[in-house]
Parts: C-alpha cells; structure tokens; sequence
C-alpha cells in the first residue's frame, strides 16, 4: 500500500560554503536549495535546487528515482547553470527530484498524479525555478504541473510551469523530435568543419545506452553517412564493424528484451560484466549515452577511438579526459556544450508561451525546422568557439571542456547578456 503524505513543504535549506580543503567536485554553492518535506513526519520527499540565476530563473529537469540524492540535484543544478549560460539562453541553471520509485509510479498513474500535484503545490512559492521532464517525468506530468500553476496565477501565459508539455498544449515533442540527438549531430558537424582530417562519411560510431539520446543519435549519425557498428542497451552490447542494421535496431529497442532481440548479424555480443567491453571497440566516434563515469582511469587505457561525443550527462571526469588527451590524442566533447538540443527546445517553447511575436515568428518558419537550426547555429558557434580559443593557448595540453567552462562562465557575467533565441 503507497501512502502519499496529505502535503509537502519546500523547506529552505541553509547554504553553507565547502568545508573540505580537497572538494570531490568543483561546484559551487547554489544560491537556493530546499527540501521537500511532509510536515507532519518531517520526512524528506525530494529537493528543489536553484544554483545560479544570473542569466534568468533556473530551468531543469524534474526527476524522479528511488536513490536520489541532494548532492545529485545539487550537481545537475549545476551542470545547466553551465548548459544554459553556454547556450546563451536567458535562464539560470535549476533542478528538482522526489524520492520515489517511477516503476511503481508507472504502474499506478493516479499515485503519480497525486505526487506530482504535491510537488506542485510545494514549489509554487520558488519563483526562481521552472521545471521540465527528466528521467521518470513525462511531458504529460509537465503539462500537470502547468495546469496548477496557471489557475493560481490566473493565466494560462507564464514560463513558470515549466516546460516541454505535449504538443496540443503548446509543447515542443523533445524526445519524439530526438533533439538532443540534434545537437549532437551539430557538434560532429562542426568538427568535421574544422578539421580536415575528420569525416562523418564513413565514420565508424559505437553507442552506449541505446535509449532516446543513443538511437536517434545513431540514426542521425547514420543518415549523414557514418556506420553505426556498436549499441547497447542494459541487456546487450552488439558489434559488427561492417555496420549494424538501424531499422532492426530500431524494433529490437522496442522489442520486451531490448537488444537482446536484435536479428542481424553481429560479430560480437557482450551482456553481464562483459557489457562494458562495447566502450572499448575500435571505432572514430564514441557516444557515451546511458550513464555517468562510464569512461574512467580503469578503461581509459582501452578506449579505441577518435573523439568522445557525450550524449550522457558527466559520462567521463575531467582527470580521465587530460590523460585521452594527452596522451592518447582522443577529444572528448563535454555534455554541457553538446547534449544541450532538448533544453533549447524548452527555451523556446517557454518564450513562445508568452510572447505572441515570437510565436507567431517562429510558427511561420516551420516550428521544427526553427528549434533544429536553432540548435545547429547555437552548437557549431560554440564548438568553433572554443576550438578559437583552444588554438588560441598554443597548446595542445589543454582540454576542451576546460575552455568550455571557461566559456559558460565568461557568458555568466558578461553584460549586457547575449541571447540567441
Ligand atoms: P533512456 O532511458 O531513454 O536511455 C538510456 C539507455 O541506456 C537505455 O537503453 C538503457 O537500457 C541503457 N543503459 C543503461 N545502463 C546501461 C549500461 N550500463 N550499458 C549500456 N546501456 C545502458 O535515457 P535518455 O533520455 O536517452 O538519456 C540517456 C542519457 O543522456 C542520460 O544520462 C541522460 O541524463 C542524458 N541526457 C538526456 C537528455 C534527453 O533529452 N533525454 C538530454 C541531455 C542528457
């Protein structure tokens, strides 16, 4: 038997600056954090963190998992201060969780209803912070989350009930247009423009975590040329350095045993402990795309490729990244350049919410086509940009995510603020 509480608190949290001299992660203190609370028993439901709001309130994900933690929140906070300051959208970076199991809540969607109007109802009062679907949260529990807010404020035309809400709605499809997927492309692209020796035409790609990023990555990818010769999902890794098939791919995904059901011809299966053996196929382009630290000190020696383009969130630490370096020559593309497609989606599905200009704008060149080449200028600008600034030190030490930082934090501060929406 689930028993909900009959309400929940956002509770202040006190922000206290890094005790330890040697910090495991380099983010700073967040400007907001709360607690999610049921009065009656005190017992934590989930956390609310808004790091930074320089650029605008802090937009991100709403997730929901059995083991989430405030340290969790508390980083991928921070990671979209980094992708929207990046990305030169007017939002800070914000995120939010609730401690639940989403397989119960599949089950039982009028327990998930009740959860999330909770969820609602405590955030309400945090005005610095607007949310959009993350891992357990869908565009339907957006469009909830919407509803709540707008019969309190009176108005169906804000930006604070978040975003990427269901198409009739006024959303914007982010996983069903695979645009993250997009950005992606857009960064491969724009490497393929800068350096002569780099072709997407035939270029071998093995993929990690064959979900929404991985498969719309790989048909991207594939549809501009290359050759998809390695997937996985949590049950199987497949290669086949002649390529594999997308279209059995594809139903396999969808398939109850996931890859493990594909029916073309494979060279190679891994699955158990052996799963991770994919990460190590020789290929030009690796997409990490199911995990964090999938790439680490541990198989950072093994690692057969040219660039590492990351579609998962942290899927590799910035130590691993200066030994591929420098000392294997492997470029890795860091997630908070990359992986940005379906946050800009929602920056522009929340601007359309409230400016009929815009809207009207953008409905005239063809919604779709708007947010992609949104997405591919946005991408290839800072790509170049940070290729600039890389050849700028004269070194071939340094590494991009550490210009890529610097980028993002640059565009914090930098007045008056650039928008590129
Ligand atoms: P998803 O749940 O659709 O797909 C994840 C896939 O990874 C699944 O196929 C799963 O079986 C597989 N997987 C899990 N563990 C694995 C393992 N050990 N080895 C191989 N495969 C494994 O999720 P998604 O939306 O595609 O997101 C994937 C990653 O990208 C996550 O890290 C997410 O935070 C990040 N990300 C997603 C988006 C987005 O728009 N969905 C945006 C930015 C970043």
């Amino acid at each position: 038997m689930i028993q909900l509480p009959n309400r929940l608190i956002a509770e202040p949290q006190p922000i206290k600056p890094t005790q330890n001299r040697f910090p495991a992660n380099s983010e700073p203190p967040p400007e907001q954090s709360f607690r999610l609370i049921d009065p009656g028993t005190g017992k934590s439901w989930g956390y609310v963190v808004v790091d930074n709001t320089q650029r605008g309130p802090g937009l991100g994900g709403l997730r929901i998992a059995p083991d989430l933690t405030f340290q969790e929140v508390h980083r991928l906070a921070y990671a979209m201060t980094l992708k929207n300051s990046a990305a030169n959208l007017p939002f800070g970076g914000g995120k939010s969780g609730l401690i639940f199991d989403p397989i119960i809540l599949n089950n039982a969607p009028e327990i998930k209803s009740a959860l999330i109007s909770l969820f609602a109802e405590a955030t309400f009062a945090i005005d610095q912070y607007i949310s959009a679907p993350d891992m357990g949260t869908h565009e339907d529990d957006l469009q909830q989350i919407h509803d709540i807010f707008s019969r309190k404020l009176g108005t169906t035309q804000h930006i604070r009930g978040g975003a990427g809400r269901p198409t009739e709605k006024g959303g914007i499809p982010l996983d069903d247009w695979g645009l993250t997927a997009h950005s992606l492309l857009a960064a491969i692209q724009a490497l393929e423009h800068l350096d002569e020796h780099f072709h997407l035409r035939k270029a071998r790609v093995v993929i990690q975590g064959y979900g929404n990023v991985g498969s719309w990555t790989a048909r991207k990818l594939h549809q501009a040329g290359a050759l998809i010769t390695g997937a996985s999902d949590i049950h199987m890794g497949l290669w086949n350095p002649e390529g594999l098939d997308l279209d059995l791919l594809q139903s396999a995904r969808q398939s109850r045993g996931g890859l493990s059901s594909y029916t073309g011809k494979v060279i190679k299966r891994f699955s158990g402990a052996n799963l991770d053996w994919l990460l190590e196929a020789p290929c030009e382009i690796l997409v990490p795309a199911a995990r964090p630290d999938a790439i680490t000190s541990k198989n950072a020696d093994r690692i057969d490729c040219r660039v590492i383009l990351q579609g998962a969130n942290t899927p590799i630490n910035k130590m691993t990244e200066y030994y591929l370096n420098n000392r294997r020559r492997i470029l890795s593309l860091s997630d908070f350049i990359v992986n940005v497609g379906g946050v800009i989606g929602c920056a522009v599905e929340l601007k359309m919410g409230v400016e009929d200009t815009y809207k009207e704008r953008v409905q005239k060149q063809g919604l779709r086509e708007y947010v992609e080449s949104l997405i591919h200028s946005t991408i290839s600008r800072n790509v170049e940009e940070i290729f600039a600034r890389l050849k700028g030190r004269g070194s071939n030490d340094a590494i991009f995510r550490e210009e890529a930082l610097a980028l993002a934090r640059e565009r914090l501060t930098s007045q008056p603020r650039e928008i590129w929406l």
